[in-house]
């Protein structure tokens, strides 16, 4: 059960909460209560909750507190990567960040398959701190050398049990392996943590995790 009241006592940065408040959101869901802290206190996870149930908030708000924060632990941006299965997912997430980084000097890129590549490499060449991406798009930019991700601190998986049903699993395992920092951070995000493929790719990607299971057996 959560015993957070209000997103301030989950710790999180004073100037977040007129933003939240102005989009009626006042108190965290069970999984926002229970993710939040969690990726604040660096901690790695691995988190299943229903779909509707906030989700994408349990990890944008831990994105901007480290942007807010916590100095860059490398000069090379993005520091934030977010990986969601679909282009229209992608969309949504990156509709959500926007509202929380206007008004600040934060800057966020969207990189979706089907689209125009060089605007995107334009894009990607101002430095945004937050990418959002879907797998495929985001490894083209790699090979290209238009994103590097050495300096990436946070890699966040939406609906990972998603990419995997997609086809994803080489494209996750290589933009695991180029972002190498040793510091780096990851969040994976699911609708059940009771899929084999999920399971796998978190014994790659995570290291020592925190599991968070809402609503489930586990
Ligand atoms: P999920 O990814 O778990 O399916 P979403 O992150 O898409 O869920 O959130 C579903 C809806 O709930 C969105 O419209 C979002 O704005 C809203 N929402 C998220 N967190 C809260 C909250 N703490 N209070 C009220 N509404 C919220
Ligand atoms: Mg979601």
């Amino acid at each position: 059960m959560s015993n957070a009241e209000n997103f301030n006592d989950l710790g999180l940065d004073p100037r977040l909460s007129p933003i939240l408040d102005h989009q009626g959101i006042t108190e965290p869901t069970e999984i926002q209560a229970l993710a939040i802290p969690t990726a604040m206190a660096g901690h790695d996870l691995i988190a299943s909750s229903k779909t509707g149930s906030g989700k994408t908030l349990a990890y944008l708000l831990p994105t901007m507190q480290r942007l807010m924060r916590k100095k860059a632990l490398n000069k090379r941006d993005p520091r934030v990567l977010i990986l969601a299965p679909t282009r229209e997912l992608a969309k949504q997430v990156y509709a959500q960040l926007r509202s929380l980084v206007s008004g600040t000097t934060y800057k966020a890129a969207l990189v979706l398959g089907g689209e125009n590549f060089n605007d995107q490499a334009k894009a990607l060449a101002k430095d945004p701190h937050v990418v959002v991406a879907t797998p495929g798009r985001l490894v083209n930019h790699l090979d290209e050398r238009s994103l590097f991700l050495e300096g990436l601190e946070l890699l966040i998986l939406d609906e990972a049990d998603r990419m995997l049903d997609l086809g994803f699993a080489a494209e996750l395992t290589r933009i695991n392996q180029t972002a190498s920092h040793r510091l780096r951070q990851t969040l994976m995000f699911s609708a059940t943590l009771e899929h084999a493929a999920v399971n796998s790719m978190a014994v790659k990607l995570l290291k020592a995790p925190k599991r968070i299971a809402i609503g489930a057996a586990n």
